[in-house]
Protein backbone atom coordinates (compact mmCIF):
# COMPACT_ATOMS: atom_id res chain seq x y z
CA UNK A 1 0.00 0.00 0.00
CA UNK A 2 0.90 3.50 -0.49
CA UNK A 3 0.61 5.99 2.22
CA UNK A 4 -2.25 8.44 1.60
CA UNK A 5 0.01 11.65 2.95
CA UNK A 6 3.36 11.45 1.70
CA UNK A 7 2.24 8.66 -1.36
CA UNK A 8 5.21 6.40 -0.15
CA UNK A 9 5.28 2.55 -0.40
CA UNK A 10 4.71 0.98 3.33
CA UNK A 11 3.96 -2.15 4.13
CA UNK A 12 0.33 -3.23 3.74
CA UNK A 13 -2.01 -2.92 7.01
CA UNK A 14 0.79 -0.27 8.45
CA UNK A 15 -1.19 2.14 11.28
CA UNK A 16 0.75 4.53 10.46
CA UNK A 17 3.77 5.67 8.10
CA UNK A 18 6.87 4.75 9.06
CA UNK A 19 8.05 8.03 6.68
CA UNK A 20 6.01 10.87 7.54
CA UNK A 21 3.94 9.64 10.59
CA UNK A 22 0.71 10.34 9.54
CA UNK A 23 -2.23 8.06 10.04
CA UNK A 24 -3.35 4.71 7.78
CA UNK A 25 -6.84 4.47 7.01
CA UNK A 26 -7.73 1.25 8.23
CA UNK A 27 -7.74 -1.64 6.19
CA UNK A 28 -10.27 -1.94 3.66
CA UNK A 29 -12.66 -4.83 4.67
CA UNK A 30 -11.84 -7.54 1.09
CA UNK A 31 -15.57 -7.14 0.63
CA UNK A 32 -16.86 -10.76 -0.15
CA UNK A 33 -19.38 -10.85 -3.30
CA UNK A 34 -21.97 -12.26 -1.98
CA UNK A 35 -22.35 -15.82 -4.06
CA UNK A 36 -25.63 -15.39 -6.11
CA UNK A 37 -27.27 -18.71 -5.94
CA UNK A 38 -28.39 -19.08 -9.62
CA UNK A 39 -32.58 -20.12 -9.02
CA UNK A 40 -32.86 -23.84 -10.57
CA UNK A 41 -34.85 -22.54 -13.73
CA UNK A 42 -38.18 -24.55 -14.09
CA UNK A 43 -38.74 -24.63 -18.02
CA UNK A 44 -42.73 -23.67 -18.41
CA UNK A 45 -44.46 -26.52 -19.82
CA UNK A 46 -44.98 -24.41 -22.81
CA UNK A 47 -41.38 -24.51 -23.72
CA UNK A 48 -41.77 -28.09 -23.29
CA UNK A 49 -44.73 -28.30 -25.79
CA UNK A 50 -42.66 -26.48 -28.18
CA UNK A 51 -40.36 -29.36 -28.55
CA UNK A 52 -43.34 -31.74 -29.83
CA UNK A 53 -41.86 -32.39 -33.34
CA UNK A 54 -43.33 -30.35 -35.75
CA UNK A 55 -45.46 -28.02 -33.90
CA UNK A 56 -43.77 -25.18 -34.97
CA UNK A 57 -44.29 -26.09 -38.68
CA UNK A 58 -47.70 -26.65 -37.61
CA UNK A 59 -48.47 -23.29 -35.94
CA UNK A 60 -46.42 -21.32 -39.08
CA UNK A 61 -48.44 -22.87 -41.37
CA UNK A 62 -52.07 -21.95 -39.75
CA UNK A 63 -50.87 -18.55 -39.01
CA UNK A 64 -49.07 -17.84 -42.79
CA UNK A 65 -53.19 -19.28 -43.49
CA UNK A 66 -54.80 -17.11 -41.67
CA UNK A 67 -52.46 -13.48 -42.18
CA UNK A 68 -52.98 -15.07 -45.98
CA UNK A 69 -57.22 -15.10 -45.66
CA UNK A 70 -57.10 -11.63 -43.33
CA UNK A 71 -55.10 -10.37 -45.91
CA UNK A 72 -57.41 -11.68 -48.90
CA UNK A 73 -60.38 -10.55 -46.54
CA UNK A 74 -59.70 -6.92 -46.50
CA UNK A 75 -58.78 -6.52 -50.00
CA UNK A 76 -62.00 -7.86 -50.97
CA UNK A 77 -63.46 -5.26 -48.61
CA UNK A 78 -61.62 -2.47 -50.53
CA UNK A 79 -62.52 -3.80 -53.56
CA UNK A 80 -66.09 -3.96 -53.01
CA UNK A 81 -65.87 -0.71 -51.59
CA UNK A 82 -64.40 1.06 -54.98
CA UNK A 83 -66.48 -0.87 -57.31
CA UNK A 84 -69.79 0.25 -55.44
CA UNK A 85 -68.67 3.73 -55.78
CA UNK A 86 -67.52 3.85 -58.89
CA UNK A 87 -69.60 1.20 -60.74
CA UNK A 88 -65.78 -1.19 -61.75
CA UNK A 89 -62.61 -1.24 -60.10
CA UNK A 90 -60.18 1.84 -61.40
CA UNK A 91 -56.78 0.49 -61.07
CA UNK A 92 -56.15 -3.39 -60.85
CA UNK A 93 -52.54 -3.26 -60.88
CA UNK A 94 -52.14 -3.15 -56.88
CA UNK A 95 -54.09 -5.57 -56.87
CA UNK A 96 -51.49 -8.34 -57.96
CA UNK A 97 -49.26 -7.36 -55.48
CA UNK A 98 -51.51 -8.29 -52.68
CA UNK A 99 -53.06 -11.35 -54.71
CA UNK A 100 -48.89 -12.58 -55.43
CA UNK A 101 -48.62 -11.94 -51.18
CA UNK A 102 -51.89 -13.72 -50.54
CA UNK A 103 -50.38 -16.69 -52.89
CA UNK A 104 -47.17 -16.89 -51.22
CA UNK A 105 -48.53 -17.05 -47.68
CA UNK A 106 -50.68 -19.51 -49.25
CA UNK A 107 -47.51 -21.90 -50.23
CA UNK A 108 -46.18 -21.29 -46.91
CA UNK A 109 -48.91 -22.59 -45.36
CA UNK A 110 -49.75 -25.55 -47.48
CA UNK A 111 -45.89 -26.07 -47.15
CA UNK A 112 -45.80 -25.62 -43.33
CA UNK A 113 -48.39 -27.64 -42.97
CA UNK A 114 -47.54 -31.01 -44.65
CA UNK A 115 -43.78 -30.28 -43.06
CA UNK A 116 -45.52 -30.66 -39.59
CA UNK A 117 -47.29 -33.66 -40.52
CA UNK A 118 -44.62 -35.28 -42.16
CA UNK A 119 -43.09 -34.65 -38.43
CA UNK A 120 -45.70 -36.42 -37.05
CA UNK A 121 -47.69 -33.30 -35.82
CA UNK A 122 -50.60 -34.45 -37.27
CA UNK A 123 -53.54 -31.96 -35.65
CA UNK A 124 -56.09 -29.90 -36.52
CA UNK A 125 -53.89 -26.95 -36.60
CA UNK A 126 -51.27 -28.51 -39.29
CA UNK A 127 -54.56 -29.84 -41.02
CA UNK A 128 -55.97 -25.85 -41.06
CA UNK A 129 -52.60 -24.85 -42.21
CA UNK A 130 -52.88 -27.44 -45.76
CA UNK A 131 -56.73 -26.50 -45.76
CA UNK A 132 -56.00 -22.73 -45.79
CA UNK A 133 -53.00 -22.65 -47.65
CA UNK A 134 -54.99 -25.20 -50.34
CA UNK A 135 -57.84 -22.66 -50.57
CA UNK A 136 -55.71 -19.18 -50.59
CA UNK A 137 -53.88 -21.08 -53.58
CA UNK A 138 -57.17 -21.27 -55.15
CA UNK A 139 -58.78 -17.97 -54.69
CA UNK A 140 -55.34 -16.45 -55.49
CA UNK A 141 -55.45 -18.02 -59.17
CA UNK A 142 -58.98 -17.49 -59.65
CA UNK A 143 -57.92 -13.75 -58.43
CA UNK A 144 -55.37 -13.48 -60.89
CA UNK A 145 -57.60 -15.38 -63.89
CA UNK A 146 -60.07 -12.53 -62.90
CA UNK A 147 -57.59 -9.39 -63.20
CA UNK A 148 -55.37 -10.69 -66.09
CA UNK A 149 -59.64 -11.34 -67.99
ZN1 LIG B 1 3.67 9.09 4.75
Amino acid sequence: MFCASCGNQIPDGSANCPFCGAQQAPAQPTYQQPVYQQPTYQQPPAYQQAKIPGRGFGIAGMVCGIIGLILSFFCMIGVGAIMSTYGRYLDTSGLFGEVFAYAILSILALVFGVAARNKGYRTGVAMAGIVLGVIGLALSLISVFMLIV
